[in-house]
């Protein structure tokens, strides 16, 4: 039995994008209508999962440990509301540093989670704001989407 799956990429789709890293948690805005799209795709049965490129881990501009606090944070917030992520993949690499296999645009970290959760690509997809993780959903085939940075996914609950 095959799963589908709603994945996210991080900032700009989840939390706001503020045009530079985000790991306090004064800083991580939930977008609104997010948790209201997860709810509705939770409730079609989809899982929810999270893609993020978290680069600024390797550059030292943060810690990994940050990172598990700003997830902890999210889990929590959607937790109030009833909603529960299947899993977070992030990459902590970063092209200044060195060079990875995860990092999107690259396909990896997409290609885990259908492994792991079993997921039926064609009845899954993938929201974000950028070229690349447009390129990396396309790669692993899942309809992928580019957000306009910070909106409201409310207007693609008919896709689903
Ligand atoms: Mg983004
Ligand atoms: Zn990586």
């Amino acid at each position: 039995m095959l799963n589908k799956a709603v994945f996210f990429d991080r900032d700009g789709v989840i939390n706001r994008e503020r045009g530079e890293y985000t790991w306090r948690l004064e800083d991580f805005t939930i977008n609104e209508g997010l948790i209201e799209f997860m709810k509705f795709a939770q409730e079609k049965g989809y899982l929810l999962i999270v893609i993020s490129n978290q680069g600024g881990i390797q550059r030292g501009k943060y810690s990994l440990h940050d990172v598990d606090i700003a997830h902890n944070y999210l889990k929590e917030e959607l937790k109030k509301n009833g909603v529960e992520l299947a899993d977070i993949y992030i990459c902590p690499h970063h092209d200044k540093t060195e060079r990875c296999f995860c990092r999107k645009p690259q396909s990896i970290m997409l290609e885990k989670a259908i492994a792991r959760f079993n997921i039926d690509v064609t009845k899954s997809f993938f929201f974000g704001d950028s070229a690349r993780d447009v390129e990396a959903g396309n790669a692993v085939k899942v309809k992928s989407i580019q957000i306009e940075p910070n909106s409201s996914l409310l207007k693609y609950r008919d896709l689903l």
